[in-house]
């Protein structure tokens, strides 16, 4: 199969479509104009439900075997083309051509998982009567996915809703459409039309998947505040919803770790992909008899960390696009003028071309400061000391997102207890935050409605459906 990895088009029952408007990303290393990409209107949308909902009717009836076939063919073609894909990614996002590699790198492993699932009919029987429940698939699946990990957010809702029988269509960020429209277009040589289509577009694209009544279900990953614009839009219809959202995730520090070790691990939980991960480290809570060693050792590692393009070699990219660059130098405004001490970092952001922030420390703001209270969702994370074991627990919940967290700590069974009473949808004890396609992921609080991945996961894409026979 040839692809050209200049040009994009929609994918709309199974065949490029264009359109009379288009959109451009922005490469955010350089801040120039990157390719055109069409902008998807109402009819494209009408179109693409219907060839869904078309492909549906034969594709809900695919045994999973051959649903797994399918899905193995999408991988290997998809493993085909990681570099073409690389290179696109960098341009897209800005990442380090290394990371860059390890998000496509991470599709098979997606690919790889889900193979091994299955959904098997559960069954109960007594004297009287056999209880089925299968989970049969819901239909046509909105994907509306955000710009930070555009191609592992995009395949993985892709993949599971394939896996579970249903048809899907993506709507890749207006920031980063690029690689998913890429990726649909690879799976049309071994799907049918219909049954994984792309829509890229403008603002007004989002809404039309929620209000079409068409779409079954929306599986939307992105803002705390667009997932509830999302699942009011989605009450008309009553479509199901999963919303993979923002969080605030506190990192705990036990005064009995090993600090040299730790301190950069933690660095790196705060600042992988320059902060732009939903379950980034966004609070450090440091055991005040270890504070300042601790402080220092991630403030001399931080400033170990290079910036840069992509190709440079770089550990961290710039921040994605001048939106979210712009919101994040709020965050410095704010620690500046209000005299919060800067541990490490520029205490302004460089103008510059492309939209680069060097890695911040903030050391001890207050409770109250937008630092510790927000999500900047850029490489600029606070630090504050702790005494009193239940007034740290208390302290790292004391938000309305719970979207993940971290315990660091050499008494493993200590730092697990703590782990258990941290309120948020994936808690990692000795470890930075690393989602991983083989358990349900999903936020607790304002960080999201259900969650995707593993097992639990595929009951996302299926409604439960019980067959209860009596025997006579
Ligand atoms: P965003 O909410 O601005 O946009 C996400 C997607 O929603 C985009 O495709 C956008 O076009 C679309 N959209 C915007 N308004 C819409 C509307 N009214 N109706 C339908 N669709 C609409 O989020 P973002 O800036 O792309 O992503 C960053 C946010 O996503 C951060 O808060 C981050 O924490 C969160 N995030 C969460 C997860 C997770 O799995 N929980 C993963 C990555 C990012």
């Amino acid at each position: 199969m040839s692809i050209q990895w200049d040009s994009f088009t929609n994918i709309i029952d199974g065949k490029p479509r264009d359109a009379q408007n288009k959109h451009y990303g922005v490469d955010p290393s350089t801040g120039e104009q990157s390719y055109p990409v069409p902008i998807a209107t109402q009819q494209d949308v009408d179109d693409a439900v219907e060839s869904a909902q078309k492909a549906f009717e034969k594709y809900r009836f695919t045994p999973i075997e051959k649903r797994k076939e399918l899905l193995q063919k999408f991988s290997e073609a998809w493993s085909k083309h990681s570099e073409e894909m690389t290179t696109l990614l960098c341009k897209e996002t800005g990442k380090p051509r290394q990371f860059a590699s390890w998000e496509v790198n991470a599709v098979p492993l997606f690919f790889g998982h889900h193979l091994t699932l299955d959904l098997p009919e559960e069954r109960v029987e007594d004297d009287e009567k056999i209880l089925t429940t299968r989970f049969t698939p819901l239909g046509v699946v909105g994907a509306i996915c955000p710009w930070n990990f555009p191609l592992v957010l995009s395949m993985g809702k892709i993949i599971p809703a394939l896996l579970t029988g249903n048809t899907i269509i993506v709507k890749p960020s207006p920031f980063t459409p690029y690689t998913t429209l890429k990726a649909v277009e690879i799976a049309q040589s071994i799907y049918e039309p219909g049954v994984v289509q792309a829509v890229g577009g403008d603002d007004k694209l989002g809404p039309m998947l929620t209000a079409h009544p068409g779409i079954s279900k929306i599986s939307f990953t992105g803002s705390i505040a667009t997932g509830k614009k999302i699942m009011a839009a989605c009450a008309s219809t009553l479509k199901r919803v999963t919303l993979e959202l923002g969080g605030n995730d506190a990192s705990i520090i036990l005064p009995d770790v090993d600090i040299k070790k730790t301190a950069p691990q933690v660095v790196m939980g705060a600042f992988q992909n320059s902060g732009q991960v939903c379950v980034a480290t966004k609070r450090i809570y440091i055991h005040e008899s270890i504070y300042a060693e601790f402080l220092a050792e991630m403030v001399a590692f931080t400033k170990t960390i290079q910036v840069g393009a992509p190709e440079s070699g770089s550990l961290l990219g710039p921040i994605q696009n001048q939106m979210q660059y712009e919101k994040v130098k709020e965050f410095f405004d704010d620690t500046r003028k209000n005299g919060y001490k800067f541990a490490v970092g520029a205490e302004s952001v460089a103008a510059g071309k492309g939209f680069f922030i060097q890695p911040t420390i903030i050391d001890n703001p207050p409770n109250a400061s937008r630092i510790i209270s927000e999500e900047p969702f850029g490489p600029i994370v606070p630090t504050q000391p702790w005494s009193d074991e239940e007034e740290v627990i208390a302290r790292a919940n004391n938000t309305l997102t719970g979207l993940g967290a971290c315990v660091w700590g050499k008494d493993v069974a200590h730092a697990e207890k703590i782990a258990k009473r941290l309120e948020a949808g994936s808690v990692f004890v000795n470890s930075f935050e690393k989602p991983t396609p083989q358990a349900i992921f999903g936020g607790h609080k304002e960080s999201g409605i259900g969650g995707e991945w593993g097992t639990d996961g595929l009951k996302a894409f299926c409604n439960p459906h019980v067959i209860h026979v009596y025997k006579s």
